[in-house]
């Protein structure tokens, strides 16, 4: 039946600060198990629905629900949640062991069950061996675990998780983005996500809910994000891409007929949806979607361009490639560094003449006029 197993649901959730509408009318429902984060630009609200759904904000509009219970007048510690904040303030004079315990002494737990539910937490944590130090004896990426495990211990019906990996490095981030997913699949909790960080949230979520100035601009898959955003916010917010403005001139059965803006280079687009001719469209092509060099005739869009600048980053590099239309940034195409994908990028330099392409239902249609 719908609705049995959400663990969340928001319905209408509105608050203002003043005149400033922080959060406008957000619906969400997300189900027992989920991993879902909230991703979107600074000040875009993530931080403020997350906060409601904790009870430390009070909406002035709308509806929250967790199990099926309306909470919205329910105090925090009676929400049953777990939240782990990036500045994870662990009790210094208390051990690891004592940190953890917190939640299970304030609940009044048994000592003997406690003292279970703790090893388990530690062993979910990798946290073995460290119960008698305090938390000035532990690593940063140690004590983010230690705060996991604080989050897990009281078996919450949600965690909630605020840019928890925030004040760590680019490698620890990335080890931890892996273990918290592990953990939480392991453990099967509805955990909700806070992040500015694309590829974070790309590595983390069941669903990924893409916030824009107070509202939920698209919710979706990963995969359904990256690769079918609902408009050139998600596009540029996801990923980097390349993205085009055309106008309609031809539309038949197999293919429809654009010129990009401000030239007379055409390009074909797959048919679906409604196209008019005179229609203005905003279009995004992945650097990954375009070939360099040995571009196919049939079915792919081609360009003549130059190379405008190049970047090795390792494993991938990006050419920048001009197709000289005015205005029209230079295409970024990205090429893996693999001898056999080299072969036709290999010692190509800023200033020569390349052809670009792509196939033509790899072109992404954001919006029309
Ligand atoms: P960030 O990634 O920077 O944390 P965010 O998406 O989490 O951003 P929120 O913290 O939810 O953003 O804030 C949303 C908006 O509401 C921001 O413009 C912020 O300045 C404003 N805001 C948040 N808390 C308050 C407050 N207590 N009083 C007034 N304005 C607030």
């Amino acid at each position: 039946m719908e609705g049995l197993h959400r663990d969340v649901e928001l319905t209408g959730i509105t608050k203002r600060y003043g005149d400033f509408l922080a959060v406008n009318h957000v619906d969400l429902a997300i189900e027992r198990g989920e991993m879902v984060s909230f991703l979107g630009p600074s000040g875009c609200g993530k931080t403020t629905t997350l906060r409601m759904i904790a009870g430390l904000e009070f909406p002035d509009e709308g509806e929250i629900f967790i199990r099926g219970k309306r909470v919205n007048a329910v105090p925090t510690y009676k929400r049953n949640i777990g939240m782990v904040f990036q500045n994870y303030a662990l009790f210094p004079h208390m051990t690891i062991r004592q940190n953890i315990a917190f939640g299970l002494s304030m609940r009044k737990e048994p000592r003997a069950s406690a003292a279970r539910k703790v090893d388990e937490a530690m062993a979910l944590t990798h946290l073995e061996g460290m119960a008698d130090r305090l938390p000035s004896q532990l690593s940063g990426g140690q004590r983010q675990r230690v705060a996991l495990a604080r989050a897990i211990v009281t078996r919450p019906n949600v965690l909630l998780l605020d840019e928890p990996l925030g004040a760590l490095d680019k490698k620890l981030r990335e080890q931890m983005q892996i273990e918290i997913r592990m953990l939480q699949r392991e453990v099967g909790i509805t955990t909700i996500f806070v992040t500015h960080d694309q590829e974070e949230a790309l590595t983390l979520s069941d669903r990924i809910v893409v916030m824009n100035a107070g509202q939920i601009v698209q919710v979706g898959t990963p995969e359904e994000i990256y690769k079918r955003p609902a408009s050139s916010f998600v596009s540029d917010f996801i990923g980097l891409t390349n993205t085009i403005t055309a106008g309609v001139i031809g539309v038949n059965e197999t293919a429809v007929r654009a010129q990009i803006a401000d030239s007379t280079l055409e390009l074909l687009l797959p048919t679906g949806g409604s196209f008019a001719v005179g229609q203005q469209i905003n279009l995004s092509v992945r650097p990954e979607n375009i070939a360099l060099g040995d571009v196919p005739t049939d079915g792919y869009n081609r360009f003549g361009g130059t190379i405008s600048h190049v970047v090795y980053t390792g494993a991938l590099t990006y050419f920048h490639v001009d197709i000289g239309v005015p205005g029209n940034r230079p295409f970024v195409v990205m090429v893996p560094n693999t001898d056999l994908k080299l072969k036709g990028s290999a010692g190509l330099e800023v200033g020569d003449k390349i052809t670009i392409g792509w196939r033509y239902d790899n072109t992404q249609i954001l919006e029309k006029d």
